[in-house]
């Protein structure tokens, strides 16, 4: 164990990812295949393989007590080392006994653990704890503690692990990070790695392999610039979700791969119903359910609505009434015996469709199954079906120029959602790994505070009413017209500006008016173009007014500098 904390502290020296790599290679090169294993496991700051999903339940207060009693400092001194290390890993390297010999092998280690975790009752925890430590050095105690409080704080990621691993026994990253993500078990991946048996590894269900994620995009043309024709998704604001289903049993387990299929029996129950054993990635949302016999069809809620559902072990039936939720599966890893993530996602997408298409198995013995049938949107009738969970396919839209993604990430918008997802149909599903396969785009570009200059008669049910309002920025004295927009304001709102602005018009065209510029109001848009068609030389696409600013006076809005800096960060991040 001494080696093992003096190469952690040798890795903590330096900041350099190859070096680090370098080190933990030459260690596990150095060691017994077992050793090596268990080492390796520790290094990832861990006591157990993450699919184990063992726990030592030995808190900081349990340590905290240990510590105490083998130093024999009091509560005030170890306040005071806590206060100057924030960690007590190093508290522990600070005050433990100097000059004990190093005794402790890594393999001894893993025992203990696995004592402390399965100790009952309090006595019995402590007095595992207690005996693993008093054998301790103060190198050893320091990362004993710090495996124990699964916070190594060396820089040390998984995935230089993984490297050091490949490094170590001659195998090629890719082989390593794979089999790690199927096994989720670092230590069987170095077993396999040390045998040269690293294609046996084998996916298994019920246990969360990692989550593929998503690049931020600023823009439309940024998007289609890493591919032409993608899958357009709408960013739902709910929580990720990866679904192990098999014969009637599921499990749900969230991004930071914990178990949460407590707090969502009524998924459980509907994905139960899936015809296929499968892992689908998706997004459980709060679903607003439309009145019964509306042709709408329900929509997703924002995230704050879904907050009351998270971290709960029990949940009422009446939270399940007041928050209704759904599961909107956009991709599938596994699917009857095959792992898919080798396979294009345009595959994938098929057999998600395929999958959530077909009719479901009625294995429950409540009506509420009924109500899924092969449908996905359902209206929800609290008496008669309380407990159906909608599973959902998200749907799928496709549109190669920007100006499409443009209007689909407006209906996206309007919608409630997030913004837009935008993935690359060739693209294979890359657990744990943040790529440009998938790209986001959920934020406005930015927000323009603007003067109304003119004002013009809206149509429909606009008629009547100056809801058109052209904006401007600051060109030095002058303003400078930027835009026109559809007024995104409440129809109180707009009849309140209307009065405002016929009593304070400057000059009347008909059906345009030009007004005092008085009235600011926040602008957001998706895009800035240079156009001659306003006198500032600049456009924007698909311009919102988002708010009134009653709150700023005219001198206080944008100036035509900052419109300039927004187009130039925008045209640096598409290039
Ligand atoms: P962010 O949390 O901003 O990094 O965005 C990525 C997250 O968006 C994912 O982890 C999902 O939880 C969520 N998300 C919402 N809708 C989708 C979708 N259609 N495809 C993939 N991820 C989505």
């Amino acid at each position: 164990m001494v080696e093992l904390a003096e190469t952690a502290e040798r890795v903590a020296a330096t900041t350099k990812k190859l070096e680090k790599t370098a080190l933990v290679a030459d260690y596990l090169r150095a060691r017994p295949a077992e050793e090596a294993a268990i080492s390796a496991l520790f290094l990832s700051g861990r006591p157990f393989p993450m699919r184990e999903e063992t726990t030592l339940n030995a808190g900081g207060a349990l340590l905290w007590q240990q510590i105490k009693k083998i130093s024999g400092k009091s509560d005030a001194q170890l306040e005071a080392a806590y206060r100057r290390h924030g960690d007590i890993g190093a508290v522990s390297a600070e005050v433990f006994p100097d000059g004990r010999p190093a005794t402790l092998n890594v393999v001894e280690v893993e025992r203990a653990f696995r004592q402390i975790a399965g100790a009952r009752g309090v006595a019995a925890k402590t007095a595992a704890l207690g005996e693993l430590l008093a054998r301790a050095t103060r190198l050893e105690a320091k990362y004993l503690v710090k495996i124990m409080t699964g916070d190594l704080r060396i820089g040390l990621k998984e995935s230089l692990v993984e490297g050091a691993i490949a490094r170590a026994y001659g195998q090629s990253s890719a082989e390593v990070e794979r089999a790690n993500m199927l096994l989720g078990d670092i230590a069987e991946t170095v077993r396999l790695a040390a045998a040269g048996r690293l294609g046996e590894a084998k996916m298994r269900l019920f246990h969360p392999l990692g989550f593929m994620l998503a690049s931020p995009v600023e823009s439309a043309e940024e998007a289609l610039a890493y591919f032409k024709d993608p899958y357009i998704e709408h960013k739902y604001d709910g929580i990720r979700a990866q679904a192990h289903v098999s014969a009637g049993q599921v499990r749900l387990f969230s991004r930071t791969r914990d178990e949460i299929t407590e707090s969502f029996p009524e998924l459980g129950e509907a994905l139960a119903t899936l015809a296929q054993e499968a892992i689908l990635d998706g997004e459980i949302v709060a679903w607003s359910y439309p009145e019964k016999g509306s042709p709408q069809q329900g929509r997703a809620m924002p995230f704050s609505a879904l907050q009351q559902r998270l971290g709960r072990k029990k949940v009422s039936q009446e939270l399940m009434r007041q928050v209704p939720v759904a599961y909107l599966a956009f991709d599938m890893l596994y699917a009857g015996g095959n792992l898919l993530i080798d396979r294009p996602l345009a595959e994938r997408a098929r057999l998600v469709d395929e999958l959530l298409a077909a009719p479901r198995s009625k294995i429950l013995g409540i009506s509420s199954c009924e109500a899924l049938g092969s449908q996905s949107h359902l209206a929800f009738d609290p008496d008669v079906q309380p407990l159906a969970a909608q599973l959902i396919r998200a749907p799928v839209y496709r549109g190669s120029r920007s100006e499409q993604l443009d209007e689909l990430f407006m209906a996206a918008k309007e919608r409630g959602n997030e913004g837009l997802m935008i993935k690359d149909p060739n693209s294979v599903y890359t657990p744990g790994r943040r790529g440009k396969a998938w790209l986001k785009m959920k934020r406005e570009l930015a927000t323009l505070d603007a003067v109304v200059t003119a004002v013009e008669y809206g149509h429909g049910k606009r008629i009547g009413v100056l809801s058109d309002y052209t904006f401007a920025v600051w060109d030095g004295e002058r303003l400078v017209n930027i835009g026109k927009a559809y007024s995104g304001l409440t129809d109180a709102e707009i009849a309140e500006m209307t009065n405002w602005f016929l009593e304070h018009t400057t000059a009347d065209r008909g059906l345009r008016l030009d007004v005092e510029p008085k009235i600011v109001i926040e602008v957001a848009f998706n895009n800035m173009m240079r156009s001659g068609r306003h006198n500032s030389g600049y456009a924007l696409r698909f311009p919102r007014i988002v708010r009134l600013r009653p709150d700023k006076r005219p001198e206080e809005a944008d100036t035509l500098a900052r419109v300039k800096d927004i187009y130039e960060r925008q045209h640096r991040a598409a290039s």
